[in-house]
């Protein structure tokens, strides 16, 4: 069985690392020198768009996929007159645009902060007056790990923000004060068929994700993670459905009090899910080639706690990572860069006590390193 994946990335690779013992044959498309998902498949060195490069992954491919959302939607439906594209070009049309996706949310009857698209300086200015302050400005496209938001407190930022992300198309989106982050992935199958993993806490620094740990634990004064996990899992279906959506799908939401409210889609494996590897039966990677080649899903529970920590920027010395008890690295072999998602680290544990010190074991070591 032969899958195509539009981009070239860390989660390329991943996808194809589950792919291996599969005997799923990738080829990714990437016009990137030296791609991360390089070791795991064939490229195909080109532009996501570029026609010739389309009919060759075509050629070698039963289906076709991406592995992040920036792919030209018009080169997804090219490619989706001729083999199987998953998910549908119009989830990435949908997800590729703020405005989109929040009206999406609002039209499937799920709850999402308060928002204004914006189209000029005038707009902005009555965005402010009728969402309130604060709010974060995004633009409507491209955004993303924070890129393309500013966040306003005060009305007089209006002109300096709005020049700030260059007049493009944006939306004024009022701040939730959110008690956690969370996200659930869910995965649906060409048959039809629904399953969720265990909703994910994740902690955001700077727009960047650093860690996630699943399921998400319980909080004092919150709600059971388990009407959570419900409510996600509802929320979850409601969209794959709407969108007839096939493959991963990961939902960031907001919990405020025993209300979850959705931020933002990934039409793709995401950050968040990358603990499935070793903590669930079936990772994210292999659940998603099986929803898009029509395979059996695989089960999505989780057998014991976990979490992921991201490499950001530098990689800490491979022998202190390794000498974590419970500690499984994956480095992504990419060139470092300031901020630059390198690698993770997943840490297991019988509990979520051993977690959690397991996690901070991780995080003293990538804090050290990233100052
Ligand atoms: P995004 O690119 O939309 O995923 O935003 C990146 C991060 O910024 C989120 O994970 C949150 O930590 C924060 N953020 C984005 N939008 C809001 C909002 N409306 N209210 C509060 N925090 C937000």
């Amino acid at each position: 069985v032969r899958v195509g994946i539009i981009g070239g990335g860390q989660l390329g690779r991943m996808l194809g690392q589950a792919a291996g013992p599969l005997d799923i044959r990738c080829t990714f498309v990437e016009p990137a020198a030296s791609p991360a998902a390089a070791p795991t498949g064939e490229i195909l060195a080109g532009a996501y768009d570029d026609p010739a490069v389309l009919a060759e992954l075509a050629r070698r491919s039963d289906a076709v996929t991406y592995e992040f959302e920036n792919v030209p939607v018009e080169a997804a439906r090219w490619l989706a007159e001729r083999i199987p594209v998953h998910p549908t070009p119009d989830a990435l049309h949908v997800a590729q645009d703020r405005l989109h996706e929040k009206r999406f949310f609002r039209d499937n009857g799920v709850e999402c902060a308060a928002f204004a698209p914006v189209a000029s300086l005038a707009e902005l200015r009555a965005a402010i007056e009728m969402l309130g302050l604060p709010a974060i400005l995004k633009t409507r496209r491209m955004g993303y790990d924070g890129k393309g938001q500013l966040y306003l407190a005060d009305p007089e930022q209006a002109e300096a923000a709005w020049s700030g992300l260059r007049g493009v198309p944006s939306i004024l989106e009022r701040v939730v004060p959110f008690d956690r982050e969370l996200s659930v992935l869910v995965v649906r199958g060409r048959d039809g068929a629904v399953a969720t993993w265990p909703v994910i806490e994740n902690r955001h620094a700077g727009g960047i994700l650093r860690w996630s740990i699943a399921p998400a634990p319980e909080r004092p004064h919150g709600p059971p993670v388990a009407a959570l996990q419900e409510r996600a899992d509802a929320l979850g279906r409601r969209l794959v459905e709407a969108l007839g959506y096939v493959g991963v799908l990961a939902v960031e939401l907001f919990q405020v009090g025993d209300r979850l409210l959705a931020n933002e889609l990934a039409p793709r494996v995401h950050n968040s899910g990358h603990w499935s590897i070793e903590g669930s039966f079936t990772s994210q990677f292999e659940n998603h080639l099986r929803a898009v080649l029509g395979l059996p899903l695989g089960r999505t529970d989780a057998p014991i706690p976990c979490a992921s920590v991201n490499l950001l920027g530098r990689v800490p010395a491979l022998p202190d990572l390794l000498a974590i008890d419970g500690a499984r690295v994956h480095l992504y072999g990419k060139e470092p860069r300031p901020g630059r998602k390198l690698g993770h680290v997943t840490v297991l544990g019988r509990d979520l006590d051993e977690v959690a010190a397991r996690l901070d074991a991780v995080r003293a070591l990538t804090e050290l390193q990233t100052g």
